[in-house]
C-alpha cells in the first residue's frame, strides 16, 4: 500500500525502531511527523515537535503544530517508550511510575489526541510498539512488563471500540533489537554478571522468538504491512510473526 499523502505522527521516531518506521512509512509516500523530547542524533528529514509523551499539555500542543506542518493525524505509531529493571523488591515507585508513564500514559494520551482527526475522515491507522513482554512474562521487570502488557489492552479495547469504522487499532511485540535499549540492558548484564558483551547479547538473543536478535528491518516491514490491511485488535510477535 502507498501512504501517499497521509500524515503519520511516529512517537520516539528520532531514532531506534521509530525511525526504522518513519523511514519505512516516508518511503511509501506519507508525510512523517516525530514527536520526541530531544532531536536525533544525525540529519533527519522528518518535521519534528519536541514532546514528552507523558505530559497531558506536551502531547496537545506537538500534535497541533504537528497537524499544522502535515495536516490531519491518519497514522499514529506510538513507539516511544523506555525500559528499567530491578527485583521487584528494589523496583521504586518512582521507577515504577516513570516506566508506566512513559510506555503506557504515553500511548493512551497520543492515541486520545489523534483520533478525532481520524473519525472525521472515517479512516485511521494506530500502531502500538508493545514487546514480546507484553504478551509473556520475565523476571526482573515487572514495570516495563506491566507496561507493555497494558499497551496490549489498550490495542484491544481501542480497537473493538472503533471496529467497523476504518480505524484499526494493532500492536507489534518486538523481542530484543540493535538499539540503544537493547545496549543498555547489554551494559547491565556485563556490569551485573562480568560476562562479556557477546555472551550478554547471546542471553538476550535465546530470550526471544527464533533466538536471534530481531532487525529493524523485520520490525519496520511488519508495521507497514498491520498499516496497510484491515484487520484490527492484533499483537504480532517479532521475529516469528505469531499473532496474539
Ligand atoms: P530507543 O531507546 O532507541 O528509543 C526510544 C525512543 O523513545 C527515543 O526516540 C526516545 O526519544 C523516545 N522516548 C522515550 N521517552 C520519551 C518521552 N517521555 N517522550 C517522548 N519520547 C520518548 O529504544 P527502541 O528504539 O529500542 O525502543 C522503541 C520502542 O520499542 C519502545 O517502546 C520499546 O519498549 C520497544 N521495544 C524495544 C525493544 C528492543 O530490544 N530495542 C524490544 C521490544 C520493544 P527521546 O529520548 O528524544 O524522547
Amino acid at each position: 500500500m502507498s501512504f501517499d499523502g497521509k500524515h503519520a505522527i511516529v512517537t520516539g521516531g528520532a531514532r531506534g525502531i521509530g525511525l526504522a518506521i518513519a523511514q519505512a512509512l516516508a518511503e511509501r509516500g506519507a508525510r512523517v511527523s516525530v514527536v520526541s523530547r530531544t532531536a536525533p542524533d544525525g540529519d533527519v528529514a522528518f518535521f519534528r515537535a519536541a514532546c514528552d509523551v507523558t505530559s497531558e499539555s506536551d502531547v496537545a500542543a506537538a500534535f497541533d503544530l504537528a497537524r499544522k506542518h502535515n495536516g490531519p493525524v491518519a497514522i499514529l505509531v506510538n513507539n516511544s517508550g523506555i525500559a528499567e529493571s530491578a527485583p521487584i523488591a528494589r523496583t521504586s515507585l518512582a521507577m515504577w511510575n516513570r516506566v508506566l508513564a512513559t510506555n503506557l500514559t504515553g500511548s493512551f494520551l497520543c492515541t486520545r489526541a489523534a483520533v478525532p482527526d481520524m473519525t472525521a475522515a472515517q479512516w485511521g491507522r494506530v500502531l502500538n510498539v508493545a514487546s514480546v513482554a507484553g504478551l509473556a512474562g520475565a523476571p526482573y521487570i515487572a514495570a516495563y512488563c506491566a507496561s507493555k502488557h497494558g499497551v496490549i489492552g489498550l490495542t484491544r479495547s481501542v480497537a473493538a471500540e472503533f471496529a467497523g469504522t476504518g480505524i484499526t487499532v494493532n500492536a507489534i511485540c518486538p523481542g530484543y533489537a540493535e538499539t540503544a535499549m537493547m545496549r543498555q540492558a547489554v551494559e547491565k548484564i556485563v556490569k551485573l554478571t562480568g560476562v562479556d558483551e557477546d555472551a550478554a547479547r547471546a542471553q538476550l538473543a535465546a530470550m526471544n522468538p527464533e533466538g536471534r536478535i530481531a532487525t529493524l528491518d523485520e520490525i519496520a516491514a511488519t508495521a507497514v504491512g498491520l498499516l496497510s490491511g484491515e484487520r484490527t485488535g492484533v499483537s504480532v510477535v517479532i521475529p516469528g510473526g505469531h499473532e496474539a
